[in-house]
């Protein structure tokens, strides 16, 4: 049984995806295995840029503060 995660993909304008870990497929959605290489997915979505920050930052450029 192969392992894997999803590395999430976050994206500033368009939603997010996940890449399997194994195989590098992308889906909108994390689910239970991966539907390109079957590989069973393990913890949580990780990796990839965290738009915490930046996403506090557009909102003081957007004007929103
Ligand atoms: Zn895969």
């Amino acid at each position: 049984m192969n392992h894997a995660h999803w590395i999430k993909n976050t994206r500033l304008f368009d939603p997010d995806d996940y890449e399997c870990s194994a195989c590098g497929c992308k889906v909108a959605q994390p689910t239970d295995r991966c539907p390109g290489c079957g590989a069973e997915m393990t913890g949580r979505p990780r990796g990839g840029h965290d738009w915490t920050e930046d996403a506090a930052f557009l909102d003081i450029i957007t004007g929103k503060m």
